[in-house]
């Protein structure tokens, strides 16, 4: 079982000519609520690549978090670690202008009420073989989890996203961390990502560096350095791209795989999920990421 312990979103999306200024009204084009948050999207994503995945986490009592709910049931996640709590559950309000600018709250509700670990968290992190987080939760809380996988000895697989300062404590319980290009550079400081991996790999056994369009870096304490190249495609939403990517190297690592094969599982996984419009909704199955493959 991997689980993934991080953060569940509504994303409220409103398409309009031009967003309004304090003060002003406007008339929007289309409007969309799109699940999200990187802990849903990383269990989804896993999910559809073929992972056992159970997702701790927590939504409001408000009918986005009963969708959310299904959302990930329907994917095929075991939501039994997913609480209620009163009040909103997270979304992100965004404002898509025709320029295709975007203007975004995140608004972190019932995300922001988890402080640690339950005591039925530490227990379906215990069982797992893996764990992955994020930075959407409360830093204390995501550190609570990190360290009781570092405890049962499973793998802890961290996306620095949203970058912050990272501290210690919670370095020194990952394993493996997967920042892209940006995130890379706002943790280390280092101009370019043969730098930064350097630097990464000072404070973690294992990093990726995803870049994009570019592919995906990744180096080991043991010395080993990867490069590997994106699958050449013609992308029309790389929204989530990273999550889809993270989900299916861990499902990848957690059969076995190599660090080279389980990148080009992820590599697969990403470039088709960057083909389709969405986020959950564009990611791959595994009988897709197979046949790609082939
Ligand atoms: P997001 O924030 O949109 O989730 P990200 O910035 O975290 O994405 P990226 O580095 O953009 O992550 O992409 C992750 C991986 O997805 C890349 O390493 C690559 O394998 C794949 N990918 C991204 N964009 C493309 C593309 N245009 N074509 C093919 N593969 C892509």
């Amino acid at each position: 079982m991997i689980s993934v312990f991080g953060s569940a979103n509504m994303d409220l999306v409103a398409y309009v000519a031009q967003a309004p200024r304090t003060g002003e009204t406007v008339t929007g084009r289309a409007f969309r609520t799109i699940p999200g948050g990187k802990g849903a999207n990383q269990a989804i994503a896993a999910a559809r690549a073929g992972g056992r995945v159970a997702f701790l986490g927590a939504v409001g009592d408000d009918g986005f978090g009963a969708e959310m709910r299904a959302t990930l049931a329907g994917a095929g996640v075991d939501v039994r670690g997913l609480r209620q709590v009163s009040g909103s559950s997270g979304i992100a309000h965004i404002v898509v202008d025709d320029d295709g600018g975007n203007s975004i709250i995140v608004v972190p509700g019932a995300n922001g009420t988890i402080t640690g670990p339950s005591g039925d968290d530490l227990a379906a992190i215990a069982g797992s073989q893996a764990l992955l987080l994020q930075l959407e939760l409360p830093m204390e809380a995501v550190i609570g989890a990190a360290q009781a996988a570092q405890v049962s000895g499973a793998p802890v697989i961290l996306t620095p996203a949203p970058a912050r300062p990272l501290p210690e404590e919670l370095l020194d319980a990952v394993t493996l961390i997967v920042p892209n290009e940006h995130e890379a550079a706002a943790i280390t400081g280092a101009s370019g990502a043969e730098e930064a991996l350097d630097a990464l790999l000072k404070r973690v056994p294992e990093a990726v560096i995803t870049l994009g369009a570019a592919g995906a870096l990744y180096g080991s304490r043991s010395g080993e350095r990867l490069r590997v190249a994106a699958v050449p495609v013609k992308a029309v939403d790389t929204t989530a791209a990273g999550d889809t990517f993270v989900g299916a190297l861990a499902v990848a690592r957690g059969e076995g795989l190599a660090p080279a094969e389980a990148l080009r599982f992820a590599s697969a996984a990403a470039a088709l999920s960057v083909q389709r419009e969405g986020a959950s909704t564009s990611m791959p199955d595994r009988a897709e990421i197979d046949a790609f493959l082939r």
